[in-house]
């Protein structure tokens, strides 16, 4: 199988996320807004907190999208206007789809807090398809070990949450094609991602060096593959980490203000309207 041709190698960029959370951030920045079909990607940390001193989201809306939250250090609990409330700790995902309407929080958990400790881990945005923008919310948590995982020779993985990686397939349900794999990589290992043809490929790189299709990447940076045919091939010299993303492009004009994404700026006036009025999440 051929190599997919690399487009563009993105430096993430520090920044500061509305609670506090100091992040790292491929995109969106003042260079890219969005990789069709996702909306965002933060690094939380790594970042030690002394006891009474982690922080985390309160409550807040969100419209026309789907947030992940995949821990790899600490521990939050998540509750939101579907009635989910799960603890999130290492190892584990959750993959919230708000749909036409959630209020959610995610707290550091009381015990974490007390104690204090270390917290590490992404948010991903994923966009929906306009024609489901506005399905019923839904909550799907899995902890670690209940992601599938593919066992490489020398003690690395990869653990696969959504579509495939290596004959695995990850166990979230996406509303449109996609894959969301943590790679976690031991010298002399290889990993073969064999994305769609026409799909989006990105390999983040958060921890060491390595190569993917030949080019040399280190933590913080984000390669960016063309849609053409072809597979992602990560290689490494020594321990290394990185998230693998791929979708369907959706092909749609994004519209997005703070936590809504809509497709028009009509539509964004109403889901603030409709937030405003309490009409945002149905009432069941
Ligand atoms: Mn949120």
């Amino acid at each position: 199988m051929t190599l997919r041709p690399l487009d563009t190698i993105i430096n993430a960029e520090r920044t500061v996320e509305g609670g506090g959370f100091v992040v790292r951030r491929p995109f969106p920045t003042a260079r890219v807004s969005h990789i069709d079909p996702f909306l965002l990607l933060d690094e939380m940390g790594p970042v030690d907190y002394a006891p009474g001193k982690a922080i985390g989201a309160p409550e807040h809306p969100h419209r026309g999208f789907e947030t992940v939250t995949y821990l790899m250090h600490g521990a939050m609990e998540h509750r939101d206007t579907t009635g989910a409330v799960a603890t999130i700790r290492p190892g584990g995902v959750q993959w919230m789809t708000a749909g036409a309407g959630v209020i959610h929080s995610e707290l550091p958990t009381d015990d974490f807090l007390r104690a204090g400790g270390r917290m590490h881990g992404f948010q991903l945005w994923v966009n929906l398809p306009a024609a489901a923008k506005m399905i019923a919310p839904r909550y799907q948590g899995f902890d670690a070990e209940e992601l599938r995982r593919v066992q490489l020779p020398n003690g690395g993985e990869v653990r696969v949450v959504a579509g495939t990686v290596m004959g695995v397939t990850g166990a979230v349900e996406t509303t449109s094609p996609m894959t969301y794999a943590h790679v976690l990589l031991r010298a002399g290992e290889e990993v073969r991602w064999s994305p769609e043809a026409g799909h989006t490929a990105l390999v983040h790189v958060f921890d060491g060096a390595l190569s993917v299709n030949g080019h040399a990447a280190e933590s913080g940076q984000m390669l960016v593959f063309s849609r053409m045919a072809g597979d992602v091939v990560l290689t490494t010299n020594g321990e290394s980490q990185a998230l693998l993303l791929g979708g369907k492009p959706l092909g749609e004009p994004v519209v997005r203000y703070g936590p809504f994404v809509m497709n028009t700026r009509e539509e964004i006036k109403q889901a603030f309207d409709d937030y405003q009025s309490g009409r945002l999440v149905a009432k069941t």
